[in-house]
């Protein structure tokens, strides 16, 4: 409409303070919510995998309890095999094949003789080789605990810390030099003294540390290092595996493919190696410098744990233990295994779940959510933990969302809301601010005119002049109508600040529409026909009554045909016109003028308001007229709206409640 600056301005400050900042908030917020399933899923596995570490160690501490009992159990003298090995297989239904050994590994017991069992010819023919140290088998070791030195080293060397920077170690890899030197010592047989979990944390062995380490404590602190930075670091992971492959130690193939995690992380390297590798050994290196333990043997694709000790005399002795006895009895030690979410089991060497919940037949169990190896005396077997429901995570997660979508989106609305309510204040105020001052150079123009013409009458009549008295007749006449002129224009200025003040006050009484409108079109009607109008008025036969100030009301209506007769060009046309419905009673002033352009007709009625408020507009005015006629008639009770005329011009319509004849 007018002037855009300010507006154009305003613009480009909402746009700047409230738009860009909200879609910045939109966007950060799409971008977090989406990655909301992620994070739930990160959360969900971050549970089920302390559950597993839970079950694995429990697993360690029993295997450690079981080789405690055998050792506990077994014969310190086995003199007379057939008779000692009798009475040990009655400690309990694990041990399956007793065997005996001489000093330099020659079999003493079985014997194949006449009557010996089944399982006595079976362990000769499947252990023969081995047990009298003639050939090697594969012998399981938890990586970290290996490798654990080497892990520290390569965390330190890839964060250097000050002292490292500055020590005399900085320029060569100092996981490269504890790798050689680990290589130019003979290696430690591995454990069977104790079992080791494979979170190495239970029991730290000796060789894990020994370069550094001096007492205890240093050690476990240092495994712990070892295990964190190895499960937190695919770089370390990948260089630690690369390590030992060059070195001949494989690591174990595992049996299931952890679901657990996105794509990427699904294919990180290491991520679904074992962390147990294989390394030959001769049972002579296995057993050497302990006293007993358990060893882990394959024998086709079923696990065998073997449990030997060092009797009395120097011979050895041990049994094979029976595998489903062992089976059922680790099954025993499964936490609660079915939950409404989750399914928790142990997977053997074959990927079997030692528990298997009737309703779960047709789960793939080599697909765990999460999983994690259980010992390198079990190599193979896998704690695993499932989700009962493979919606689980997108629903929640669909959830998640859905309600920070929601409170996102208030919040928008609400900046956006608030943020387009200051803007139009503002916006209302500046306009009004500059309407103003527009209204101070119209009023004073307004009361110029009159004065002007009012002045140039009386000065004319003073000198005498026109000596005609029709002549003087009409200029006394248009002296009279410029003054009601002015008096309307102070009565509605006046009026404005009274009402702006609150304080305009009415006294109502029942008036008579139709009579009030031919009064007011009688006192008009010279001035518009001299004015060249054509003034038609309508008035009802009987009374249509309204309860109202009778001098507002008047008001209202002569501002409506002052109005008219400002607002009209070539057609000088005005219908005055008071009509009565049931309820209500109108009085309508209509003009064939200009009319009001569809884009104003809002907002006429506002204070100060002009469709044309240039320099060069036809018509000044103040603004007032339509704010003070429309104030008026609603304090009556009643209401003022304007509508275009069928036909061109405006229509403005008075409405009152009708007052029915007392
Ligand atoms: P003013 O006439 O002093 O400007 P009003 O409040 O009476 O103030 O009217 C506001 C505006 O409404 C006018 O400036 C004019 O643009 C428009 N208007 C009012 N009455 C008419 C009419 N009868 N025909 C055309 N436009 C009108």
């Amino acid at each position: 409409m007018k002037n855009t600056g300010p507006s154009s301005r305003l613009r480009l400050l909402f746009l700047a303070a409230v738009v860009l900042p909200a879609a910045l908030l939109a966007v950060l917020a799409a971008r977090s919510i989406n990655r909301e399933e992620a994070y739930i899923e990160k959360q969900i596995e971050t549970a089920l995998d302390a559950e597993l570490v839970h079950v694995v160690s429990r697993m360690n501490a029993e295997l450690e309890r079981l080789r405690e009992e055998l050792e506990r159990s077994s014969p310190d003298d086995a003199g007379d095999p057939a008779a000692v090995f009798a009475v040990w297989k009655e400690a309990g239904p694990l041990i399956r094949t007793p065997f005996l050994l001489s000093a330099d590994f020659e079999i003493l017991w079985p014997r194949p003789r006449v009557g010996a069992s089944e399982d006595e010819l079976a362990f000769l023919k499947a252990n023969r080789e081995f047990v009298t140290d003639k050939t090697e088998i594969p012998v399981y070791q938890n990586i970290v605990e290996v490798y654990g030195q080497e892990i520290v080293d390569l965390a330190a060397s890839q964060k250097p810390s000050p002292e490292t920077a500055a020590g005399e170690e900085k320029d060569e890899p100092s996981s490269l030099r504890s790798l050689e030197r680990k290589e130019a010592e003979p290696r430690e047989a591995p454990s069977g003294e104790t079992s080791s979990p494979n979170k190495a944390a239970e029991t730290a062995r000796p060789s894990v540390s020994r370069a550094k380490a001096s007492d205890a404590g240093a050690e476990y602190a240092q495994t712990q290092m070892a295990i964190k930075e190895f499960e937190s670091s695919e770089n370390i992971r990948r260089q630690v595996y690369q390590q030992a492959r060059e070195r001949g130690r494989e690591p174990l193939s595992r049996n299931v493919v952890p679901d657990a995690g996105t794509e990427s992380e699904r294919k990180a390297p290491g991520r679904r190696e074992s962390i147990f590798i294989s390394e030959a050994m001769t049972f002579s290196r296995i057993i050497a410098g302990r006293e007993s333990g358990l060893i882990a043997r394959f024998l086709g694709e079923e696990l065998f744990l073997f449990f030997w000790k060092r009797a009395a005399d120097g011979a050895i002795l041990g049994c094979v233990l029976d595998p489903p006895a062992l089976r059922s009895r680790l099954t025993g030690l499964l936490p609660e295994t079915y939950t409404p979410s989750r399914i928790l089991t142990v997977l053997d060497e074959r990927g079997r779940p030692l528990y298997r919940p009737e309703e779960e037949k047709g789960r793939d169990w080599r697909r765990p959510f999460a999983s994690r190896e259980v010992s390198e005396l079990l190599p193979r077997w896998e704690a695993a933990a499932y989700l009962t429901d493979p919606d689980l995570i997108r629903s929640r997660a669909g959830f998640r969302a859905l309600v920070l979508w929601i409170l996102v989106l208030t919040f928008l609305v609400s900046i956006l809301a608030g943020g387009t309510w200051t803007l139009n204040t503002f916006r209302r105020e500046i306009e009004l601010a500059r309407n103003k001052t527009t209204f101070v150079t119209n009023v004073s123009h307004e009361l110029k005119t009159p004065l002007t013409s009012i002045r140039m009458f009386a000065e004319m009549l003073k000198e005498g002049r026109p000596a005609d008295p029709g002549k003087r007749e009409q200029y006394l006449g248009l002296m009279v109508s410029e003054t009601d002129r002015l008096t309307r224009l102070v009565n509605n200025v006046l009026d404005f600040s009274r009402m702006e003040k609150g304080k305009k006050t009415y006294a109502p009484k029942l008036v008579d529409a139709g009579r009030l409108v031919g009064e007011i079109a009688a006192g008009q009607r010279p001035r518009l026909e001299h004015q060249g109008f054509r003034l038609d008025v309508r008035v009802p036969d009987g009374s249509v009554l309204v309860r109202a100030d009778e001098e507002a009301l008047k008001q209202a209506v002569l501002n409506l045909l002052s109005n008219a007769e400002n607002y009209s060009d070539a057609t000088r046309e005005i219908e005055i016109e008071a009509t009565a419905a049931a309820e209500e009673v109108f009085i309508r002033v209509s003009d064939r003028g200009i009319g009001v352009p569809r884009q104003h007709a809002k907002k006429i009625f506002q204070e100060f308001y002009r469709a044309d408020d240039s320099l060069t507009a036809r018509t000044k005015g103040t603004g007032l007229g339509l704010t003070i006629a429309r104030r008026l008639v609603r304090d009556q009770g009643g209401d003022l709206v304007y509508a275009a005329r069928p036909g061109g011009g405006s229509l403005f319509e008075i409405r009152l409640p009708r007052v029915e004849t007392p």
